[in-house]
């Protein structure tokens, strides 16, 4: 049976800290990798020492998404292969044209929202936080149901929603997962609006793959959920059921602010009059969540108009 060790790193955002965990089997494995910047790195270094290891002791790094607080120090465990999602190597690689086809796929997405041009700075914020990622790109390529090396019944599952990038990392056998950010037992997660990781695709529903993950989670009935952030989820099938209805009841409240055509970002400057002008990214991507699981279900329709701005409406 391996042996889990949580570790946790601070983080210079919101949330908080971040965990990682270290798996102590056949192989030596770390899940995630906290943030690029001192403070956690310092951290990390100190966490695996007090186990009696040193950082290049690790041989396997197991991604479970590709945001700055998961991906962060790659590059400490100079003798690991980095195992994950293919979609953790456009920011792990830093290739050119990703970030150029990141900042277009943002901008084609303002403009369908109908957000005004003096927020398009916005776009700049939502590719600064890659200092905080690490710069050591995948050796391995997780897809839906890879066994994991080294760790018998370990499992990676597809789990989008969160990420584009996201798996959780299930062994069926002794009933837990390393859930990432999927779970979070203190708030709920939120799906991010984030390009295709095949650019010919349109925009990913993340609230629709994200509220599809959390069902799936909740089929294994786990014992346990190791989580990205604070204490592990025992609870799961509750508190998912509690999350995919507080989600239902957030959309309720969108649908009754639509008493006429309206753009996604009119329509999230009634959902958060105050909020919007801060948290631009945040607001739009809860907003635009509720909004394409009301088309979803037929209580809204959106169309183009001549601007090329999506409005929706009652059906
Ligand atoms: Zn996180």
């Amino acid at each position: 049976m391996d042996k889990i060790i949580q570790i946790e790193t601070p983080t210079p955002f919101g949330i908080g800290n971040a965990n990682s965990f270290l798996i102590v089997g056949d192989t030596l494995s770390i899940v995630d990798v906290g943030t690029n910047f001192p403070a956690a790195e310092e951290a990390m270094i100190q966490a695996i020492s007090e186990q009696g290891y040193e950082v290049t002791d690790i041989e396997q790094i197991i991604l479970t998404h590709h945001h700055p607080d998961h991906i962060g120090l790659t590059d400490l465990f100079t003798n690991a292969t980095v195992l994950g999602h293919a979609y953790n190597d456009f920011f792990l690689k830093r290739n050119e044209a990703f970030f150029e086809y990141q900042a277009r796929f943002y901008l084609n997405q303002l403009r369908e929202e109908g957000v005004p041009s003096a927020y398009n700075r916005w776009i700049e914020k939502m590719t600064r936080e890659v200092a905080y990622m690490g710069s050591k790109p995948l050796t391995t390529i997780l897809k839906d149901g890879d066994p994991i090396p080294g760790h018998p019944h370990l499992r990676a599952v597809e789990t989008l929603g969160h990420a584009q990038s996201h798996l959780m990392f299930v062994n069926e056998n002794e009933r837990y997962a390393f859930g990432g950010d999927l779970l979070i037992q203190l708030i709920a997660s939120n799906p991010l609006i984030e390009p295709p990781l095949d650019p010919t695709m349109p925009r990913p529903k993340s609230q629709l793959q994200y509220n599809a993950s959390l069902k799936k989670l909740a089929s294994y009935e786990l014992e346990t959920v190791f989580s990205g952030h604070g204490d592990a989820v025992l609870n799961s099938v509750e508190l998912i059921e509690q999350r995919l209805n507080k989600q239902q009841s957030r959309a309720e409240k969108v649908l009754a602010l639509i008493d006429a055509p309206l753009s996604a970002f009119e329509i999230t400057e009634r959902v958060f009059p105050t909020k919007i002008s801060q948290q631009l990214g945040l607001t739009l991507s809860s907003t635009i969540g509720q909004l394409d699981y009301l088309v979803e279900q037929n209580r809204l329709k959106a169309t183009l108009n001549h601007e090329g701005v999506l409005l929706y409406e009652r059906t």
